[in-house]
């Protein structure tokens, strides 16, 4: 086995990756991170981020995040859908419920986050899905449409250990971030995520946030590192997502690709 690790969330048109992709996707690359999904937060992040997948060979998603939900209009829901007709878009999203900080109104958020199920529906691709703050909204809409839906994770999962079972037990994949290697903010997660059974276990950066060195103190771990999160640094999330599993690294690079595979129906 060869050890292929793939990041599901790298948000390549963050404007401190501008005219840098080549050079972070070939960074990316020596780490063994040699597949990625990017993904889309708007019209026109999503219309960028599928023409970045077409040209360095990895796919997209399209779709609005909850923050920018208030952007949505009548025009919204066929724009996304000829985006979401593209070769290289294989989900909807990222989309969902943010009640953190609200830079969309809940009940924005609510309505748009429905527009996106009738397009996962509709298309047949998997849901790709944000939640922060909103655990109950979220689990009660999505036990609503679960049937209907090809597949959906729950990305950047950072919640309670039942919030994860009830999330599990409708089915859904869960995606694993640097939260789990940050001595502040992931602590908890290291006592349950073992739960996840191996098939909907997925890893993931969300760069350029969310470093997996934020609370490091190894010597060779810069600032930079601390503050710029690259699809590179995945290796670490998959090294604890190891440790904490009782797991060997082989095996959640071996899991995680193939699960890579499966959910977004990728044929290699
Ligand atoms: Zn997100």
């Amino acid at each position: 086995m060869d050890n292929k690790l793939v990041d599901i969330c790298v948000n390549l048109t963050d404007d401190v990756f501008f005219g840098k992709e080549e050079k972070i996707i070939s960074e990316a690359s020596k780490n063994n991170v040699l597949k990625m999904v990017l993904v889309g937060n708007d019209l026109e992040s999503s219309k960028k981020v599928i023409n970045l997948a077409r040209q360095f060979n990895f796919i997209a998603t399209a779709g609005y995040h909850p923050h920018n939900a208030k952007d949505w209009n009548s025009d919204s829901y066929n724009q996304l859908l000829s985006l979401l007709k593209k070769d290289e878009t294989k989900a909807v999203g990222e989309c969902g419920l943010d009640f953190n900080r609200n830079f969309s109104t809940p009940e924005v958020q609510h309505s748009v986050f429905l527009d996106h199920i009738t397009l996962a529906k509709e298309t047949n691709l998997p849901l790709f899905v944000h939640e922060r703050d909103a655990f109950h909204q979220m689990h009660s809409i999505l036990k609503d449409n679960i049937h209907d839906c090809k597949n959906i994770i729950v990305h950047c999962f950072t919640g309670t250990k039942n919030a994860l079972i009830d999330y599990l037990d409708l089915g859904v994949s869960i995606g694993l971030t640097g939260w789990i290697c940050d001595d502040r903010r992931g602590k908890h997660l290291r006592d349950f995520i073992d739960i996840i059974p191996d098939d909907k276990l997925l890893i993931e950066t969300d760069s350029p946030y969310l470093s997996p060195y934020i609370s490091s103190k190894k010597s060779e771990v810069t600032s930079a590192m601390k503050h710029l999160n690259k699809p590179e640094y995945l290796v670490e999330v998959a090294k604890d997502v190891a440790k904490y599993r009782n797991q060997s690294y082989d095996y959640i690079c071996e899991i995680t690709y193939q699960n890579y595979l499966n959910f977004f129906g990728i044929k290699e």
